[in-house]
């Protein structure tokens, strides 16, 4: 059936859920190429004149944030920090009225340098993404020796008051998975807030194998081996990651069950790509093409009645566990993780 926009104001959707969260994309590329993400020789890019500009991109957060309820945005990639205009689209983001919280998700490299312009500009909050402290082992698992660029990157966030930093860390089996408790200490040690995220099918190679992927019960068994994890008692909400205290408190960890214990009926997400293209899920199949709309002249009214619209027909699940599971055309890369 062809999804039907609704009259309300806001991103709701048919199952309820209502998207106050924006992920967006500021460009495919990136200068690692994670095993679990994407192939060595990395993927055809975008072209120029596909990507969104940064005056576009406000525009559209402008809508978002102006018509459609959005009170947090979140910029990702591929690589966030390569994109050239970060700190002028932040800083317009941030001069939007209700000012939305401004969040960051990188890899970290060069992030040392930037962290206090950033800041300066309107990021509140990032999450650096780290899955080993073994500089070997990062090397086979991005394909560049650039731990610590990563390292700094982190104590760069945290010295500019980018707080609390986060870790995002994927682990894989016979590769990471022995670092679980490593990374918790060296998290706990420095004050970041440490958050493990099941591998999830949508790398751009095709070859997860959920018979092999890290489950949240294997991770928490593995930190349990030398931590003490109580239920945190603070309230999930929509958040992905379900928390624990570690030790009685008040540290935390993090375990996002994205495939064994999925969160989509809490999803409070929607997520525009590099070339303006919403997609209501991660997993979705079908993109809504604003970057059309908005060249051809739209103005903001129609662009929140598309955006509108391609909310409303979101899935109730991602549906990993179906038989008849297709994993999307484009890599987390493309989407925006
Ligand atoms: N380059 C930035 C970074 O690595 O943080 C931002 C983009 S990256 C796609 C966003 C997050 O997605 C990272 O934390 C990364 O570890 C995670 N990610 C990438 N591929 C994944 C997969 N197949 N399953 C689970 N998480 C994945
Ligand atoms: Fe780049 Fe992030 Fe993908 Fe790694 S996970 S290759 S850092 S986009």
């Amino acid at each position: 059936m062809t999804p039907v926009a609704p009259s309300a104001e806001g991103l709701v959707d048919r199952y309820g859920r209502v998207a106050r969260g924006l992920r967006v994309s500021l460009t495919d590329k990136c200068n690692l190429r994670c095993t679990y993400c994407m192939p060595a020789e990395g993927l055809p890019w975008l072209a120029g004149p596909d990507l969104l500009t940064d005056a576009e991109i406000v525009r559209l957060v402008r809508v978002a944030v102006g018509r459609l309820g959005v009170t947090e945005v979140r910029f990702t990639g591929g690589e966030p920090l390569i994109r050239p205009g970060l700190a002028g689209i932040v800083a317009e983001v941030a001069a939007l009225r209700p000012r939305p919280r401004i969040c960051l998700t990188t890899n970290g490299i060069g992030l040392d340098r930037v962290a206090s312009g950033l800041r300066a500009a309107g990021v509140d909050r990032v999450n650096v993404s780290l899955d080993t402290l073994d500089p070997e082992r990062f090397r086979q698992l991005t394909r560049r020796s650039q731990l610590d660029a990563v390292l700094a990157g982190l104590a760069g966030a945290a010295s500019a008051g980018l707080t609390p930093v986060k870790i995002n860390t994927v682990l894989m089996r016979g590769v990471n998975d022995d670092e679980a408790p490593a990374l918790l200490r060296f998290a706990l040690d420095h004050g970041y807030q440490l958050r493990f995220i099941e591998q999830m099918p949508l790398d751009a190679q095709h070859g997860w194998d959920r018979s092999r992927m890290v489950t949240a019960e294997e991770i928490l068994a593995a930190l349990a081996t030398t931590f003490d994890l109580s239920p945190d008692p603070a309230v999930r909400g929509a958040a992905p990651a379900e928390t624990w205290l570690v030790d009685g408190g008040p540290a935390r960890v993090g375990v996002i069950a994205s495939v064994t214990q999925a969160f989509c009926g809490d999803c409070d997400r929607t997520r525009l790509t590099a070339d303006g293209q919403v997609r209501s899920c991660l997993f979705a199949t079908e993109e809504s093409d604003l970057r059309g709309a908005l060249r051809a002249g739209a103005d903001d009214d129609e662009l929140a009645r598309r955006w509108r619209a391609a909310m409303w027909g979101k899935r109730a699940g991602h549906g990993i566990d179906d038989p008849t599971f297709l994993q999307p055309a484009r890599p987390m890369s493309a989407i925006g993780g």
